[in-house]
């Protein structure tokens, strides 16, 4: 599969330890593991689908009784690293839970710089300058969260986010809120694992501490009304989850041991529906896979493109926990890495104009006039503007473009990283750069879902 560079928001440190470490640092400490050679441990450590969850945290647990010590964490995250990067990745943010590092007396201080030392010396040796995301556990009560928080704002340095994890059945992400509003007041960013094991009302309870990034959060879908494998109108939270513009980092082969198989998985309906989502890869070694692979499955089993795809890492990155500058340096750097040259893009009219324009053979919308320029979007970010511009209009006309009639005046707009590139038309659109006019009416609930016929004519 030939593809551009890989962005890895959502990747637990312990969830993707190499079985020949994972040997070596239990047996460096007395542990005993259930087999002796790698392959075989592999083996054992991989959950399958239907495996219970107390089996499955099973194998984190043995991770996790060899990780007890500075080195064996600098090793981890070095070696986390040299993964990451030999299979494309150039962005990656580690997830781990601090405490769950203490048992053999470290502080969750210590246990941040050690991981921060492994991921120094990966960036010497690869080049990829990962960082961290401070994990705290959902079972626990506010004050060790607290805690987690604490030593997250005291590190500095790689650490650029925090993140709610684990059991979610009986603990709502909100039990944690104060915690959460302490990271993102010191400027961290805030992730909350939420919609995995359990269903969208823990979604509207991760909503109340205002993330920007929800872990998982496929189990939107079933607030939505879907028919013909098309979500055809939101329910209240799913409506306020596309509204935040929350990114969901979502786990093809992670959902898919917990019971979602991967050809019936929702993500591409909810992209089409304006969700944004990214493909990671959330435990390796745990559910033997990669980021490339990830991407893998959903070319192959969920039918998306190259240019879906690279829409993807892109999101990707505009979600990075990153200052701007640095941010803005990884969304191009993603876009350029992926050479997609986009051949059908959208854009929005009134039907009034574009038919008086038409006529005309040339179409020049109003706005033209203020803005010095016409505004076309790829497909998934479409729905950006249609929500926010257009709400409760119902005289729109989607203008599918072929991008190769108009490319030598195409100039997209210099990014910010915090928006999503966009690309600009600075001149008229002739009318026979115009491959199809789709209607665009407003949806019962007030929002824009995409027509199919859109779909269709866009991906063709
Ligand atoms: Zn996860």
């Amino acid at each position: 599969m030939t593809h551009g560079p890989l962005v890895v928001l959502h990747d637990h440190l312990d969830g993707g330890v190499r079985p020949s470490t994972v040997l070596d640092l239990c047996h460096a400490v007395g542990v005993a593991t259930p087999a002796d050679d790698a392959a075989a441990l592999g083996a054992w450590m991989t959950i399958t689908p239907g495996m219970e969850l107390v089996d499955a945290f099973s194998r984190f647990d043995l991770v996790n009784a060899g990780l007890q010590t500075a080195d064996a964490l600098r090793r981890v995250a070095l070696e986390g690293v040299e993964d990451l990067a030999a299979d494309g990745v150039v962005h990656a943010e580690f997830r781990f839970a601090p405490l769950l590092h203490t048992a053999a007396g470290m502080t969750p201080a210590e246990v941040i710089a050690a991981v921060s030392a492994g991921l120094d010396e990966a960036h010497r040796t690869t080049g990829l300058d990962a960082r961290i995301i401070a994990v705290m556990m959902r079972d626990q009560p506010l004050d060790i969260s607290m805690q987690v928080v604490d030593a997250a704002i005291a590190a500095g340095g790689r650490v650029v986010g925090v993140d709610v994890a684990g059991i979610e059945p009986g603990f709502p992400a909100e039990l944690h809120r104060p915690a959460v509003e302490r990271a993102a007041e010191a400027g961290l960013g805030v992730t909350i694992h939420a919609g995995e094991m359990d269903g969208p009302h823990q979604i509207a309870s991760a909503l109340t501490c205002e993330p920007s990034r929800i872990g998982h959060g496929w189990r939107i879908i079933d607030d939505c009304t879907v028919e013909d494998d098309r979500i055809v109108a939101l329910g209240d939270t799913a409506a306020a989850l596309r509204a935040s513009d929350a990114h969901l980092e979502v786990c093809l082969t992670s959902n898919d041991c917990l019971g979602q198989p991967v050809a019936e998985h929702p993500l591409r309906m909810l992209a089409d529906a304006g969700f944004r989502v990214g493909l990671n890869p959330d435990d390796r070694t745990i559910t033997t896979t990669t980021s490339r692979r990830e991407f893998e499955l959903a070319r192959t089993l969920l039918g998306m493109t190259d240019i879906e795809l690279a829409a993807m890492s892109e999101r990707a990155a505009v979600a990075a926990f990153l200052p701007d500058t640095d941010r803005a340096a990884l969304v191009e750097r993603v876009r350029s890495g992926w050479d997609i040259a986009v051949p059908r893009l959208v854009h929005l009219a009134e039907r009034e104009v574009w038919e008086s324009c038409r006529t005309s053979g040339v179409y020049l919308p109003t706005e033209f006039g203020r803005d010095g320029f016409i505004h076309l979007s790829g497909l998934h970010q479409v729905l950006t503007p249609a929500n926010r511009f257009y709400a409760g209009r119902r005289d729109l006309v989607a203008l599918v473009v072929d991008a190769h009639l108009i490319s030598n005046a195409l100039v997209w707009e210099p990014g910010t990283g915090i928006q999503e590139y966009f690309p600009h038309l600075y001149g008229a659109l002739g009318a026979d750069a115009v491959l199809a006019e789709i209607p665009f009416p407003s949806e019962t609930d007030g929002s824009f879902l995409l027509p199919p016929e859109l779909v269709k004519v866009v991906r063709r």
